[in-house]
Protein backbone atom coordinates (compact mmCIF):
# COMPACT_ATOMS: atom_id res chain seq x y z
CA UNK A 1 0.00 0.00 0.00
CA UNK A 2 1.23 3.33 -0.77
CA UNK A 3 3.54 4.96 1.84
CA UNK A 4 3.51 1.55 4.28
CA UNK A 5 7.01 1.32 3.23
CA UNK A 6 7.87 5.00 4.31
CA UNK A 7 11.33 4.80 6.40
CA UNK A 8 11.52 6.59 9.27
CA UNK A 9 15.27 7.59 8.49
CA UNK A 10 15.41 10.73 6.82
CA UNK A 11 17.54 11.72 3.96
CA UNK A 12 17.62 15.36 2.85
CA UNK A 13 16.37 16.13 -0.66
CA UNK A 14 16.35 18.74 -2.82
CA UNK A 15 14.41 18.19 -6.15
CA UNK A 16 11.73 15.70 -4.65
CA UNK A 17 9.05 15.59 -3.79
CA UNK A 18 6.83 12.98 -2.61
CA UNK A 19 2.56 13.17 -2.41
CA UNK A 20 2.83 16.89 -2.19
CA UNK A 21 0.75 19.02 0.38
CA UNK A 22 -1.10 20.81 -2.76
CA UNK A 23 -2.65 20.60 -6.04
CA UNK A 24 -2.85 22.10 -9.37
CA UNK A 25 -3.67 26.02 -9.62
CA UNK A 26 -6.53 26.18 -11.84
CA UNK A 27 -8.54 23.78 -9.80
CA UNK A 28 -8.72 26.78 -7.60
CA UNK A 29 -9.49 29.31 -10.26
CA UNK A 30 -12.32 27.07 -11.39
CA UNK A 31 -13.36 26.85 -7.79
CA UNK A 32 -13.94 30.60 -7.71
CA UNK A 33 -15.14 30.97 -11.38
CA UNK A 34 -18.26 28.52 -10.02
CA UNK A 35 -19.38 31.36 -7.34
CA UNK A 36 -20.40 33.84 -10.12
CA UNK A 37 -24.17 33.26 -10.79
CA UNK A 38 -24.06 32.25 -14.58
CA UNK A 39 -20.54 31.79 -15.22
CA UNK A 40 -18.70 29.12 -16.86
CA UNK A 41 -14.86 28.23 -16.08
CA UNK A 42 -12.76 27.71 -19.23
CA UNK A 43 -9.59 25.69 -18.50
CA UNK A 44 -7.27 27.25 -21.66
CA UNK A 45 -5.14 24.32 -22.53
CA UNK A 46 -5.74 20.20 -23.01
CA UNK A 47 -8.46 17.98 -21.86
CA UNK A 48 -6.44 16.04 -19.65
CA UNK A 49 -5.83 19.57 -17.62
CA UNK A 50 -9.43 20.15 -17.47
CA UNK A 51 -10.99 16.07 -17.02
CA UNK A 52 -8.78 16.28 -13.91
CA UNK A 53 -9.68 19.77 -12.38
CA UNK A 54 -13.23 19.13 -12.74
CA UNK A 55 -13.07 15.53 -11.47
CA UNK A 56 -11.44 16.58 -8.56
CA UNK A 57 -14.02 19.12 -7.75
CA UNK A 58 -16.92 16.82 -8.91
CA UNK A 59 -15.68 14.06 -6.17
CA UNK A 60 -15.03 17.04 -3.14
CA UNK A 61 -18.35 18.15 -3.57
CA UNK A 62 -20.22 15.22 -5.08
CA UNK A 63 -22.12 17.80 -7.72
CA UNK A 64 -21.62 18.38 -11.29
CA UNK A 65 -18.99 20.60 -12.21
CA UNK A 66 -18.81 21.95 -15.82
CA UNK A 67 -16.08 23.66 -17.74
CA UNK A 68 -14.99 24.53 -21.02
CA UNK A 69 -11.80 23.68 -22.45
CA UNK A 70 -9.80 24.83 -25.62
CA UNK A 71 -8.73 21.54 -26.26
CA UNK A 72 -5.25 21.64 -27.29
CA UNK A 73 -3.26 19.23 -29.57
CA UNK A 74 -0.32 19.60 -31.07
CA UNK A 75 -1.09 22.45 -33.39
CA UNK A 76 -2.09 24.83 -30.33
CA UNK A 77 0.96 23.47 -28.35
CA UNK A 78 3.49 24.68 -31.09
CA UNK A 79 1.44 27.85 -32.51
CA UNK A 80 -0.31 28.75 -29.61
CA UNK A 81 -3.82 28.62 -28.54
CA UNK A 82 -5.79 31.38 -30.21
CA UNK A 83 -7.63 30.25 -32.22
CA UNK A 84 -8.84 27.46 -30.05
CA UNK A 85 -9.57 29.98 -27.32
CA UNK A 86 -11.94 32.15 -29.64
CA UNK A 87 -13.64 29.65 -31.50
CA UNK A 88 -14.43 28.48 -27.67
CA UNK A 89 -15.66 31.76 -26.81
CA UNK A 90 -18.01 31.64 -29.88
CA UNK A 91 -18.93 28.07 -29.01
CA UNK A 92 -20.07 28.29 -25.51
CA UNK A 93 -22.08 31.59 -25.63
CA UNK A 94 -23.81 30.31 -28.50
CA UNK A 95 -24.57 27.14 -26.88
CA UNK A 96 -24.84 27.37 -23.52
CA UNK A 97 -25.45 30.86 -23.47
CA UNK A 98 -23.93 31.84 -19.79
CA UNK A 99 -23.70 35.55 -18.54
CA UNK A 100 -19.91 35.44 -18.15
CA UNK A 101 -16.36 33.09 -18.96
CA UNK A 102 -13.78 32.84 -16.57
CA UNK A 103 -10.64 31.88 -18.49
CA UNK A 104 -7.94 30.35 -16.52
CA UNK A 105 -4.74 29.17 -17.85
CA UNK A 106 -2.84 25.91 -17.33
CA UNK A 107 0.98 25.05 -17.45
CA UNK A 108 0.94 24.04 -21.22
CA UNK A 109 -0.55 28.04 -22.14
CA UNK A 110 1.57 29.45 -19.84
CA UNK A 111 4.65 27.91 -21.07
CA UNK A 112 3.87 28.50 -24.77
CA UNK A 113 3.08 32.27 -23.57
CA UNK A 114 -0.68 32.86 -24.78
CA UNK A 115 -1.57 36.24 -23.90
CA UNK A 116 -5.43 35.73 -22.92
CA UNK A 117 -6.26 39.81 -23.00
CA UNK A 118 -5.02 40.22 -26.44
CA UNK A 119 -6.87 36.98 -27.59
CA UNK A 120 -9.93 37.77 -24.91
CA UNK A 121 -10.02 41.77 -27.70
CA UNK A 122 -9.72 39.83 -31.01
CA UNK A 123 -12.74 37.68 -29.72
CA UNK A 124 -14.44 40.78 -29.03
CA UNK A 125 -13.15 42.57 -32.16
CA UNK A 126 -14.82 39.80 -34.45
CA UNK A 127 -18.16 39.56 -32.38
CA UNK A 128 -17.91 36.51 -30.77
CA UNK A 129 -18.61 38.30 -27.55
CA UNK A 130 -22.58 38.96 -27.29
CA UNK A 131 -23.77 42.37 -26.02
CA UNK A 132 -24.01 42.29 -22.49
CA UNK A 133 -21.69 39.27 -21.80
CA UNK A 134 -18.27 39.11 -20.11
CA UNK A 135 -14.90 37.28 -20.52
CA UNK A 136 -12.53 37.46 -17.36
CA UNK A 137 -8.92 36.09 -17.13
CA UNK A 138 -6.76 34.69 -14.59
CA UNK A 139 -2.87 33.41 -15.04
CA UNK A 140 -2.49 30.41 -13.47
CA UNK A 141 0.78 28.38 -13.88
CA UNK A 142 0.42 25.50 -12.47
CA UNK A 143 4.08 25.11 -11.99
CA UNK A 144 4.19 28.15 -9.27
CA UNK A 145 1.54 28.09 -6.44
CA UNK A 146 -0.89 26.03 -5.56
CA UNK A 147 -4.82 25.74 -5.93
CA UNK A 148 -5.01 28.41 -3.30
CA UNK A 149 -3.04 30.85 -5.24
CA UNK A 150 -5.07 29.95 -8.30
CA UNK A 151 -8.02 30.62 -6.26
CA UNK A 152 -6.79 34.03 -4.65
CA UNK A 153 -5.72 35.06 -8.61
CA UNK A 154 -9.09 34.38 -9.62
CA UNK A 155 -11.46 36.28 -6.81
CA UNK A 156 -8.44 39.28 -7.82
CA UNK A 157 -9.38 39.21 -11.56
CA UNK A 158 -13.06 39.24 -10.73
CA UNK A 159 -12.43 42.79 -8.66
CA UNK A 160 -9.62 43.87 -11.63
CA UNK A 161 -12.11 43.33 -14.54
CA UNK A 162 -15.91 43.78 -12.42
CA UNK A 163 -15.17 45.82 -9.30
CA UNK A 164 -16.39 49.83 -10.19
CA UNK A 165 -15.39 52.58 -7.98
CA UNK A 166 -18.30 55.17 -6.63
CA UNK A 167 -18.49 58.44 -5.10
CA UNK A 168 -21.44 57.01 -2.60
CA UNK A 169 -20.68 54.43 -0.16
CA UNK A 170 -23.74 52.07 0.86
CA UNK A 171 -23.26 50.68 3.96
CA UNK A 172 -22.21 47.10 3.45
CA UNK A 173 -19.27 44.60 3.97
CA UNK A 174 -17.71 42.65 1.32
CA UNK A 175 -16.55 39.33 2.37
CA UNK A 176 -14.00 37.58 0.89
CA UNK A 177 -14.74 34.18 2.57
CA UNK A 178 -11.79 32.39 1.17
CA UNK A 179 -11.37 29.10 0.09
CA UNK A 180 -14.38 27.12 2.56
CA UNK A 181 -16.64 24.77 1.06
CA UNK A 182 -20.55 25.77 0.48
CA UNK A 183 -21.36 24.78 4.28
CA UNK A 184 -19.03 27.67 5.24
CA UNK A 185 -20.00 30.20 3.22
CA UNK A 186 -23.45 29.62 4.27
CA UNK A 187 -23.02 29.42 8.28
CA UNK A 188 -20.67 33.11 7.34
CA UNK A 189 -23.79 34.70 6.07
CA UNK A 190 -26.32 33.06 8.71
CA UNK A 191 -23.72 34.78 11.13
CA UNK A 192 -24.26 37.79 8.89
CA UNK A 193 -28.23 37.76 9.17
CA UNK A 194 -28.44 37.44 12.93
CA UNK A 195 -26.18 40.60 12.87
CA UNK A 196 -28.16 42.50 10.40
CA UNK A 197 -25.54 43.50 8.04
CA UNK A 198 -25.77 44.07 4.63
CA UNK A 199 -23.25 42.24 2.65
CA UNK A 200 -22.16 41.33 -0.75
CA UNK A 201 -20.38 37.54 -0.54
CA UNK A 202 -17.74 36.85 -3.35
CA UNK A 203 -17.22 34.46 -4.74
CA UNK A 204 -20.26 32.44 -3.14
CA UNK A 205 -20.57 28.66 -4.29
CA UNK A 206 -23.57 27.97 -2.01
CA UNK A 207 -25.96 27.48 -4.43
CA UNK A 208 -24.25 26.44 -6.92
CA UNK A 209 -21.97 22.90 -5.22
CA UNK A 210 -24.85 22.27 -2.66
CA UNK A 211 -27.26 21.99 -4.87
CA UNK A 212 -31.20 20.24 -3.95
CA UNK A 213 -32.17 17.84 -5.90
CA UNK A 214 -35.02 18.52 -7.78
CA UNK A 215 -35.34 16.06 -11.01
CA UNK A 216 -34.38 19.12 -13.13
CA UNK A 217 -31.17 19.69 -14.99
CA UNK A 218 -29.75 22.75 -14.72
CA UNK A 219 -26.20 23.98 -16.53
CA UNK A 220 -26.53 27.29 -13.69
CA UNK A 221 -27.78 26.36 -10.39
CA UNK A 222 -29.38 29.46 -9.04
CA UNK A 223 -26.31 30.50 -6.10
CA UNK A 224 -23.22 32.57 -7.03
CA UNK A 225 -22.70 36.07 -6.71
CA UNK A 226 -24.60 38.36 -9.53
CA UNK A 227 -22.17 40.10 -12.02
CA UNK A 228 -24.60 43.21 -10.37
CA UNK A 229 -22.99 42.65 -7.17
CA UNK A 230 -19.21 42.07 -8.08
CA UNK A 231 -19.77 45.88 -9.86
CA UNK A 232 -21.07 47.41 -6.60
CA UNK A 233 -18.32 45.44 -4.57
CA UNK A 234 -16.52 49.04 -5.09
CA UNK A 235 -19.06 50.88 -3.62
CA UNK A 236 -19.08 48.98 -0.05
CA UNK A 237 -17.82 50.65 3.16
CA UNK A 238 -15.37 47.65 4.24
CA UNK A 239 -14.56 44.66 2.96
CA UNK A 240 -13.28 41.95 5.26
CA UNK A 241 -11.32 39.02 3.81
CA UNK A 242 -10.94 36.16 5.24
CA UNK A 243 -7.56 34.37 5.16
CA UNK A 244 -4.72 36.34 3.86
CA UNK A 245 -3.59 33.54 1.71
CA UNK A 246 -6.76 33.01 -0.31
CA UNK A 247 -8.12 36.45 0.01
CA UNK A 248 -5.73 39.35 1.02
CA UNK A 249 -4.73 39.97 -3.04
CA UNK A 250 -8.52 41.07 -4.19
CA UNK A 251 -9.01 42.79 -1.24
CA UNK A 252 -5.76 44.58 -1.29
CA UNK A 253 -6.55 45.58 -5.23
CA UNK A 254 -10.35 46.83 -4.11
CA UNK A 255 -8.39 49.47 -2.09
CA UNK A 256 -6.46 50.21 -4.43
CA UNK A 257 -8.70 50.84 -7.44
CA UNK A 258 -12.20 51.74 -5.41
CA UNK A 259 -11.14 53.20 -2.12
CA UNK A 260 -12.55 50.70 -0.03
CA UNK A 261 -10.71 50.15 2.66
CA UNK A 262 -10.49 46.27 4.21
CA UNK A 263 -9.40 44.03 7.44
CA UNK A 264 -8.25 40.64 6.78
CA UNK A 265 -8.28 38.11 9.59
CA UNK A 266 -8.39 34.11 9.85
CA UNK A 267 -10.70 32.13 8.66
CA UNK A 268 -13.46 31.61 11.37
CA UNK A 269 -12.66 28.53 12.41
CA UNK A 270 -12.02 28.06 16.34
CA UNK A 271 -13.31 30.00 18.83
CA UNK A 272 -10.96 32.92 18.74
CA UNK A 273 -10.98 33.08 15.03
CA UNK A 274 -14.86 33.41 15.24
CA UNK A 275 -14.90 36.11 17.85
CA UNK A 276 -12.46 38.25 15.69
CA UNK A 277 -14.82 37.70 12.96
CA UNK A 278 -18.22 38.62 14.78
CA UNK A 279 -16.19 41.55 16.89
CA UNK A 280 -14.80 43.07 13.51
CA UNK A 281 -18.58 43.31 11.91
CA UNK A 282 -19.87 44.93 15.69
CA UNK A 283 -17.18 47.31 15.48
CA UNK A 284 -17.55 48.48 11.45
CA UNK A 285 -21.47 48.37 12.05
CA UNK A 286 -21.75 49.42 16.01
CA UNK A 287 -23.89 46.57 16.31
CA UNK A 288 -24.70 44.55 19.10
CA UNK A 289 -23.97 40.53 19.29
CA UNK A 290 -27.35 39.35 19.63
CA UNK A 291 -28.38 36.72 22.32
CA UNK A 292 -28.25 33.84 19.89
CA UNK A 293 -24.84 34.28 18.72
CA UNK A 294 -23.73 34.65 22.34
CA UNK A 295 -25.75 31.35 22.95
CA UNK A 296 -23.67 29.42 19.92
CA UNK A 297 -21.08 30.71 21.72
CA UNK A 298 -21.79 29.15 25.45
CA UNK A 299 -22.75 26.36 24.16
CA UNK A 300 -19.11 25.69 22.39
CA UNK A 301 -17.43 26.64 25.68
CA UNK A 302 -19.43 24.34 27.68
CA UNK A 303 -19.11 21.99 25.12
CA UNK A 304 -14.96 22.37 25.25
CA UNK A 305 -14.33 22.38 28.98
CA UNK A 306 -16.59 19.07 29.08
CA UNK A 307 -14.35 17.09 26.52
CA UNK A 308 -11.06 18.70 27.62
CA UNK A 309 -9.89 15.61 29.71
CA UNK A 310 -10.08 13.46 26.54
CA UNK A 311 -8.05 16.34 24.40
CA UNK A 312 -5.96 17.72 26.75
CA UNK A 313 -1.62 17.26 25.57
CA UNK A 314 -2.68 14.97 22.62
CA UNK A 315 -0.67 15.81 19.41
CA UNK A 316 -1.64 16.37 16.22
CA UNK A 317 -0.24 16.26 12.58
CA UNK A 318 -2.09 18.77 10.61
CA UNK A 319 -1.44 19.14 6.82
CA UNK A 320 -3.42 21.15 4.14
CA UNK A 321 -4.04 25.20 3.12
CA UNK A 322 -2.27 27.99 5.22
CA UNK A 323 -5.15 29.76 5.89
CA UNK A 324 -7.30 26.74 7.42
CA UNK A 325 -3.80 25.41 9.00
CA UNK A 326 -3.35 28.78 10.91
CA UNK A 327 -6.90 28.55 12.11
CA UNK A 328 -7.15 24.98 12.95
CA UNK A 329 -4.13 25.40 15.22
CA UNK A 330 -5.16 28.21 17.20
CA UNK A 331 -8.41 26.20 18.08
CA UNK A 332 -6.12 23.21 18.71
CA UNK A 333 -4.15 25.02 21.27
CA UNK A 334 -6.94 26.41 22.94
CA UNK A 335 -8.25 22.75 23.27
CA UNK A 336 -4.61 22.05 25.28
CA UNK A 337 -3.84 19.93 22.31
CA UNK A 338 -0.31 20.16 20.63
CA UNK A 339 0.04 20.72 16.90
CA UNK A 340 3.34 18.88 16.62
CA UNK A 341 3.62 18.07 12.77
CA UNK A 342 1.85 21.05 10.13
CA UNK A 343 3.00 21.01 6.48
CA UNK A 344 1.40 23.19 3.76
CA UNK A 345 2.45 22.85 -0.15
CA UNK A 346 1.22 26.32 -0.66
CA UNK A 347 3.93 28.49 -0.52
CA UNK A 348 3.57 32.27 0.82
CA UNK A 349 4.40 34.95 3.43
CA UNK A 350 4.67 34.71 6.81
CA UNK A 351 3.24 30.94 7.13
CA UNK A 352 5.91 30.02 9.89
CA UNK A 353 5.30 33.38 11.62
CA UNK A 354 1.72 33.02 11.92
CA UNK A 355 1.65 29.73 12.99
CA UNK A 356 4.30 30.37 15.63
CA UNK A 357 1.55 33.16 16.51
CA UNK A 358 -1.24 30.94 17.23
CA UNK A 359 1.33 28.48 19.21
CA UNK A 360 2.13 31.56 21.64
CA UNK A 361 5.07 29.42 22.35
CA UNK A 362 3.16 26.20 23.50
CA UNK A 363 4.52 23.77 21.47
CA UNK A 364 8.32 24.09 21.51
CA UNK A 365 8.75 20.93 19.31
CA UNK A 366 6.65 21.62 16.37
CA UNK A 367 7.71 21.23 13.03
CA UNK A 368 6.47 23.40 10.23
CA UNK A 369 7.09 22.54 6.39
CA UNK A 370 6.28 25.08 3.76
CA UNK A 371 6.45 24.80 -0.02
CA UNK A 372 8.87 23.04 -2.54
CA UNK A 373 9.30 19.65 -0.55
CA UNK A 374 6.81 20.13 1.43
CA UNK A 375 5.01 16.67 1.51
CA UNK A 376 2.99 13.97 3.27
CA UNK A 377 6.14 11.46 2.84
CA UNK A 378 8.64 14.22 5.03
CA UNK A 379 5.72 14.38 7.86
CA UNK A 380 4.97 10.32 8.16
CA UNK A 381 8.62 9.53 8.44
CA UNK A 382 8.34 12.08 11.97
CA UNK A 383 5.23 10.26 12.74
CA UNK A 384 7.24 7.10 12.48
CA UNK A 385 10.35 8.77 14.70
CA UNK A 386 7.31 10.05 17.51
CA UNK A 387 4.07 9.14 17.06
CA UNK A 388 0.92 11.24 17.16
CA UNK A 389 -2.53 10.91 18.53
CA UNK A 390 -4.50 11.98 16.02
CA UNK A 391 -4.21 13.13 12.21
CA UNK A 392 -6.26 16.35 10.54
CA UNK A 393 -6.29 17.33 6.66
CA UNK A 394 -7.85 15.97 3.48
CA UNK A 395 -8.38 12.36 1.98
CA UNK A 396 -4.78 12.01 1.21
CA UNK A 397 -3.67 11.22 5.08
CA UNK A 398 -5.79 8.11 5.25
CA UNK A 399 -2.71 6.27 3.95
CA UNK A 400 -1.31 7.23 7.31
CA UNK A 401 -3.85 6.55 9.24
CA UNK A 402 -4.11 2.92 8.26
CA UNK A 403 -0.85 2.54 8.64
CA UNK A 404 -0.16 3.72 11.95
CA UNK A 405 -3.43 3.02 13.19
CA UNK A 406 -3.82 6.51 14.38
CA UNK A 407 -7.57 8.22 14.51
CA UNK A 408 -7.48 10.69 11.34
CA UNK A 409 -10.49 13.52 10.89
CA UNK A 410 -11.43 14.63 8.01
CA UNK A 411 -10.92 18.59 7.18
CA UNK A 412 -9.43 20.96 4.28
CA UNK A 413 -9.86 20.03 0.13
CA UNK A 414 -10.14 17.38 -0.94
CA UNK A 415 -11.84 15.20 0.33
CA UNK A 416 -12.86 12.25 -1.58
CA UNK A 417 -14.20 9.44 0.34
CA UNK A 418 -16.38 11.04 2.73
CA UNK A 419 -19.61 13.15 2.85
CA UNK A 420 -21.05 15.78 4.95
CA UNK A 421 -18.48 18.67 4.62
CA UNK A 422 -20.24 20.26 1.58
CA UNK A 423 -23.21 20.55 4.07
CA UNK A 424 -21.98 20.95 7.68
CA UNK A 425 -20.02 23.87 8.29
CA UNK A 426 -16.82 24.21 10.11
CA UNK A 427 -16.39 28.08 10.77
CA UNK A 428 -18.23 30.09 12.95
CA UNK A 429 -19.30 28.44 16.71
CA UNK A 430 -21.50 25.99 15.44
CA UNK A 431 -18.83 24.96 12.95
CA UNK A 432 -15.96 24.43 15.66
CA UNK A 433 -18.51 22.01 17.37
CA UNK A 434 -18.69 20.11 14.65
CA UNK A 435 -15.05 19.53 14.96
CA UNK A 436 -15.14 19.19 19.15
CA UNK A 437 -17.49 16.27 18.00
CA UNK A 438 -15.22 14.70 15.09
CA UNK A 439 -12.84 15.02 17.61
CA UNK A 440 -13.92 13.77 20.38
CA UNK A 441 -15.43 10.65 18.42
CA UNK A 442 -12.03 9.80 16.51
CA UNK A 443 -10.34 8.95 20.11
CA UNK A 444 -13.45 7.29 21.48
CA UNK A 445 -13.79 5.18 18.48
CA UNK A 446 -10.00 3.99 18.91
CA UNK A 447 -10.89 3.64 22.68
CA UNK A 448 -13.87 1.07 21.79
CA UNK A 449 -11.97 -0.52 19.40
CA UNK A 450 -8.74 -1.27 20.86
CA UNK A 451 -9.26 -0.97 24.70
CA UNK A 452 -9.66 -4.46 27.04
CA UNK A 453 -12.74 -6.16 27.80
CA UNK A 454 -13.42 -4.57 31.37
CA UNK A 455 -12.30 -1.35 30.17
CA UNK A 456 -15.06 -1.27 27.69
CA UNK A 457 -17.60 0.91 28.61
CA UNK A 458 -21.13 2.25 28.03
CA UNK A 459 -20.59 5.44 28.98
CA UNK A 460 -18.07 7.96 28.21
S1 LIG B 1 0.09 20.49 -13.23
FE1 LIG B 1 -0.18 21.69 -15.14
S2 LIG B 1 -0.22 20.09 -16.75
FE2 LIG B 1 -0.63 19.04 -14.80
S3 LIG B 1 -2.87 18.98 -14.63
FE3 LIG B 1 -2.14 20.83 -13.55
S4 LIG B 1 -2.29 22.47 -15.07
FE4 LIG B 1 -2.36 20.52 -16.20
Amino acid sequence: MLLRHTKPEIKERQVLTINPAKTCQPIGAMYASLGIHNCLPHSHGSQGCCAYHRSTLTRHYKEQVLSGTSSFTEGAAVFGGQSNLVQAIDNIFTVYNPDIIAVHTTCLSETIGDDIPQIIGKAKEEGKIPPGKIVIHTNTPSYAGSHVTGFSNMVASMVSYLSEPGEKRASRANIIPGWVDPADIREIKRLLDMMDIDNIMFPDTSGVLDTPLTGKQEYFPAGGTTIQALRATGKSKITIALGPTSSLAAARLLDTKCKVPYEILDLPIGLEATDAFVDTLRRNFHTDVPDEINGERGRLLNMISNMHQYTYNKRVALWGDPDQLVALTQFLVLLNMKPVYIVTGTPGNNFTDRINTVLKGTVPEVKVLQGQGADMYKMHQWIKQEGVDLLIGNTYGKYIARDENTPFIRAGFPILDRVGHQYFPIVGYKGAMRLCEMILNAFLDKKDRECPEESFELVM
